[in-house]
């Protein structure tokens, strides 16, 4: 009788391990959050996060104010729609300077992202600065987060501690990286956007991009986004893969 129940219970546990299974396997993420057309859970003040990367940067913030370091936020989540402006803005810019669609979309990706393909969309992604020191203009340049910079402080601490939080820098200075630039101001929530960038693969992007509205967009095709993807979307720390 005993072993009729033990082997009923172990029946029983590996029914509900494969439904679980099952369920895990199923549970994808909507394709319009990951490309900033859903309407994602966002939390934050002065700043916009899913909750699970909010709570984390709560913690790692406090950490850092113990240490004379106020992180301070200025870019999170990014919508399409926020996105698309500022393309197509500087598109027309670029073409009322009598430039072509190609030379337009060029300098463009040199330091915006194509809309649709930013990992701002997934709620995910901090830029961030020490909001202590007094700064004069631009705030997200290189030279201010090292050497005798006023960030060069919160970059030590970040690349010490940020691991521990869940955060990773995507665009390391890594020169074998290709794609976008070193950017010491930009981490990733890697517990989140590691699952975010697996589904985001399999997302049929030039479909997507085709029809919203984008200057330049005839150029923006299969080819197009299969390089971009290879050279700027997979141009990240593989630890973020
Ligand atoms: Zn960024």
């Amino acid at each position: 009788m005993t072993v009729y129940r033990h082997e009923f219970i172990n029946v029983l546990l590996s029914i509900f391990s494969m439904s679980h299974f099952r369920f895990e396997s199923k549970m994808n993420i909507d394709p319009l959050l990951l490309i900033g057309q859903g309407s994602p859970e966002l939390q934050g003040d002065g700043y916009a996060l899913v909750p699970d990367a909010h709570l984390a940067f709560q913690e790692m913030s406090a950490a850092a104010e113990k240490q004379g370091i106020k992180i301070m936020i200025v870019s999170s989540y990014r919508s399409f729609e926020r996105q698309k402006q500022i393309w197509n803005k500087h598109f027309s810019n670029y073409k009322k300077q009598g430039g072509s669609d190609k030379q337009a979309i060029l300098k463009i990706i040199q330091y915006s992202t194509i809309p649709g393909t930013s990992r701002h969309h997934w709620g995910t992604e901090i830029d961030i600065i020490d909001a202590k020191p007094k700064v004069e203009g631009d705030v997200l340049l290189t030279h201010k987060f090292h050497d005798q910079g006023p960030y060069n402080e919160l970059r030590l601490w970040m690349e010490s501690n940020a691991n521990q939080y869940g955060f990773y820098l995507p665009y390391t200075p890594d020169e074998k990286r290709s794609g976008f630039k070193y950017e010491p101001w930009h981490y990733s929530f890697a517990p989140l956007s590691r699952k975010m960038i697996k589904q985001y693969l399999t997302l049929d992007l030039p479909e997507m991009i085709a029809t919203a509205g984008l200057g330049g967009s005839n150029l923006l095709d299969e080819n197009y986004l299969k390089n971009y993807t290879d050279s700027h979307i997979l141009g990240i720390d593989p630890i973020l893969l």
